[in-house]
């Protein structure tokens, strides 16, 4: 069989499509095309490791509207003033240089038979793999009486950007004596230890600023939550008085809230003129990801824990928040995690890349107070149809001083990682 020239520079033999480049195995076109959607922890992630470790053979392109990703990852630091804004904002500068085509524009449409993303401006994106990585969208009609508009009067910061600063805004503001209450998440969410992070650094900042006559507030529809022991330990040690959990057997379900008054309402007690109310809502993966029909009904998707691959599409890989991973949490350290794993399928399904048998690594560290924090994690591995727990740690309570500060230490550490990993 002979090859014209031609042929070899336009990549349209599909001979030479197999051939060039250490056999891709997308026949009847050039290199083989990944989309990926979202340049958070997941997505950036698969997208800077597919490009890198092939080395030119495949085409990636990543959609993300924005310029700038905040990490929602140490905000809770950011709010407690042990870290500032421009130390959590990362750029796709370095991202470009792995060979990631950045398209700075929003995913509309999967069109699934045709193999294609629409994006806003009209452009269609043709895949032969496609990466889903939209994060959360909130459910606003979780909380009776709040909702998109009411976002300003009562913050979420769940998602970050323009949320986090004006919730640090509200925070400063608060008078010494005044009352925060935060309604915290059902169950499943982003960041399972996150609330209690962010009431610990909350009251780091009071504390701080001589404001500990206030008080925080935590109206909980969960009966208990992530490390909870540690950190009622820890708000007990550092911020006596100041932290109230009450879960729903104690608060009777969560009736309403006013924005207009600042005002919660539960069946056992009504909060009036609250200094800051924080709505941390139900929530369920990104919109692209739900209205591609890649969601079952509890609004995330189902995913094949051996190579992180949607269960109802197998050219379309689901990673972080979006998907359904067994035992992994909803953290940025499972969705790297996850993108590894991804990366490596799809470059063995498109260039024959070897690949290995998927295992999943997760730690999360939060921060309760100055070199005070502690941490939970685990190895996962599939097993029984999910992402399986293979072996856990989680800090102890009364555990000494010097160790918490080695945390600490490990947790920016791990900050300093994971974001160069995604954006260097
Ligand atoms: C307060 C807080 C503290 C946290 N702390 C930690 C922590 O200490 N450790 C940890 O590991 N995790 C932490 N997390 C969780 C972590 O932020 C998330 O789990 C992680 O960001 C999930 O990654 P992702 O890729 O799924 O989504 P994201 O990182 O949210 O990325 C999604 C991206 O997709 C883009 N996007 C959405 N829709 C579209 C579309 N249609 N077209 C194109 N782009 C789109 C978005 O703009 C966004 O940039 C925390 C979260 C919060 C809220």
């Amino acid at each position: 069989m002979s090859i014209s020239r031609r042929q070899l520079i336009s990549g349209s033999a599909s001979f030479a499509g197999v051939m060039m480049f250490g056999a891709p195995a997308v026949l009847g076109q050039g290199k083989p095309r990944v989309v990926v959607i979202g340049g958070g922890a997941g997505g950036v992630t698969a997208a800077k490791y597919i490009a890198k470790d092939s080395a030119g053979t495949i085409s990636v392109t990543l959609v993300e509207p924005l310029a700038k990703y905040q990490t929602c990852f140490h905000s809770n630091l950011y709010l407690g003033g042990v870290r500032d804004y421009p130390s959590i904002t990362h750029g796709y500068g370095a991202v470009k240089k792995h060979g990631v085509t950045i398209v700075a524009d929003r995913a509309t449409k999967i069109d699934r038979d045709k193999k294609e993303v629409i994006l806003a401006s009209g452009k269609k994106l043709p895949y032969d793999r496609l990466v889903v990585s939209p994060g959360i969208d909130l459910k606003y009609d979780s909380v009776p009486g709040w909702s998109q508009a009411a976002e300003e009067k009562m913050p979420h910061a769940w998602k970050p950007g323009a949320q986090t600063l004006l919730l640090k805004k509200r925070l400063d503001a608060v008078p010494n004596g005044g009352v925060i209450v935060m309604i915290a998440p059902p169950n499943p969410y982003r960041c399972p230890p996150g609330p209690y992070e962010r009431v610990s650094m909350m009251a780091h900042a009071l504390k701080k600023a001589k404001k500990d006559r206030s008080k925080i507030i935590i109206i909980d529809p969960k009966d208990t939550f992530s490390k909870q022991g540690l950190f009622q330990e820890g708000w007990e040690k550092h911020y006596k008085g100041m932290v109230e959990w009450l879960g729903p057997k104690v608060h009777d379900g969560l009736k309403s809230v006013d924005p207009k008054t600042n005002t919660v309402v539960t069946g056992f007690e009504t909060y009036k003129n609250a200094a800051l109310v924080n709505v941390i809502p139900a929530q369920m993966a990104g919109s692209i990801a739900r209205d591609a029909g890649l969601a079952n009904a509890t609004g995330y998707c189902a995913i094949d824990p051996t190579n992180m691959k949607s269960a109802t599409d197998s050219n379309i890989y689901i990673l972080g928040d979006a998907c359904i991973a067994g035992d992994m949490p909803k953290s940025a350290f499972s969705a790297n995690s996850q993108a590894k794993v991804a990366a490596m399928m799809i470059r063995g399904e498109l260039v024959s890349a070897r690949t290995f048998p998927a295992r999943y690594t997760n730690t999360c560290w939060s921060m309760i107070d100055t070199d005070d924090t502690v941490k939970i994690g685990g190895a996962y591995e599939p097993k029984d149809g999910k992402i399986a727990a293979a072996s856990t740690f989680v800090s102890k309570t009364g555990e000494d001083a010097e160790l918490r500060k080695q945390t600490q230490a490990e947790n920016m550490g791990w900050y300093a990682g994971i974001t160069a990993d995604m954006f260097a």
